[in-house]
């Protein structure tokens, strides 16, 4: 099915556009750049960004792909979870071209559709897998029979996000906003075993993680070194960090995949993005006898072809639409696919 999506849940106001499993059109606009002098993104100027951007957006996907409104199949939007205020946006529209064309509406799970995406690049998802969700809010292990229909949560962060870590402290070092990317590339120069972080429930038997205290340990170490008046190797403590978090992460999804027997793993997410993760992932993976799915950089952030990718799921599985009413739900659960 040739499916249209629209992604609005935080800053990305991104449109994607594909045919089953091909990726045909993949639009961003982001207005990261109006929120970074205020340390994270301001809801309302988000909102207003997204209302600019939608109709040109959506214009310029269509001509990348090569196709009219007329020719879509569905329009799929992000529902939830997100900001209530930008998520309205992208439902608006949604259900505005879905009644104006006579198209069939999905109201989709903003998380399910990072892990659908991965489908673009490595084709069908295997049922079951297990995901590793790891993003700016949300951190998760799931067990996904089928990502259409079912997907299950088996352990998720009691307390921050990686993502969230990861941008918290790039704030204490620093090093701007969004913190993910900046720290990947300084702790390329960085020693990950400079200094010893805490790996929270490291080995507490359960899957879900923490990373507050991981991230205030970093913040005590920075004080502790400028207090006693020596330079801080900004280098080495995000390396340092970067490990703590990564080693954590993907020790407990290697440990999910054994426990349930199941030979996949796919890694889906903003800090799916992260190297340090993917070839810790792949080298773990390896030893364990698990194959590992992670899509290409740009795919992992947030973007309209994941949510357009899982629409075109819910339609090749026979999902029925969502009705022409659904709301936005800023909180709704990774295991609600679609509203
Ligand atoms: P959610 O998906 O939970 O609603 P979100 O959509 O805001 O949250 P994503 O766009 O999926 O989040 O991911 C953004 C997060 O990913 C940010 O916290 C960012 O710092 C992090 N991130 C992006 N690239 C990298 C990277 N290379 N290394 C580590 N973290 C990264
Ligand atoms: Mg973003
Ligand atoms: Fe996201």
């Amino acid at each position: 099915p040739l499916v249209l999506g629209i992604e609005t849940s935080c800053d990305e106001t991104g449109i994607g556009i594909v045919q089953g499993h091909t990726l045909l059109a993949d639009t961003v606009a982001s207005s990261v750049d109006l929120h970074a002098r205020f340390g994270g993104v301001v809801p309302e100027v988000a909102s207003r960004a997204h209302l600019e951007a939608m109709t040109p957006t959506i214009e310029r996907a269509l001509k990348t792909a090569g196709v009219t409104l007329d020719d879509l199949d569905a329009i799929a939007v992000t529902a939830g979870p997100g900001l209530a205020g930008t998520l309205m946006v992208g439902v608006a529209a949604a259900k505005a071209y879905a009644l104006a064309l006579g198209k069939p509406l999905y109201g989709v799970n903003h998380l399910a559709a990072h892990v659908a995406v991965d489908q673009l690049e490595h084709g069908p998802l295997p049922k079951p897998c297990v995901s590793l969700l790891v993003s700016g809010g949300h951190s998760s292990l799931l067990l996904v029979p089928d990502v259409a229909t079912d997907v299950r949560s088996l352990g998720s962060t009691v307390d921050d996000a990686a993502g969230e870590a990861f941008d918290k402290v790039a704030r204490v070092l620093d090093l701007g906003f969004p913190g993910g990317p900046i720290i990947d590339r300084t702790a390329r120069s960085g020693d990950p075993a400079a200094i010893t972080f805490p790996r929270g429930k490291l080995d507490d038997g359960t899957y879900d993680f923490s990373f507050s205290g991981l991230k205030s340990a970093v913040a005590r170490w920075v004080e502790a070194k400028e207090r006693a008046g020596e330079p801080v190797p900004i280098a080495d403590v995000a390396a340092s960090f970067q490990e703590a978090v990564v080693d954590v992460l993907t020790r407990k999804a290697v440990a999910v995949c054994k426990a349930h027997d199941v030979d996949h793993l796919q890694i889906g997410g903003g800090v799916a993005a992260n190297s340090r993760l993917r070839e810790m992932a792949k080298q773990r993976c390896d030893k364990a006898g698990i194959r590992l799915r992670v899509p290409r950089p740009g795919l992992c952030t947030d973007n309209g072809a994941m949510v357009a990718a899982l629409g075109a799921e819910l339609v090749a599985s026979g999902v029925h639409d969502s009705r022409l009413d659904i709301p936005a739900d800023s909180s709704l659960p990774v295991t609600t696919v679609r509203v």
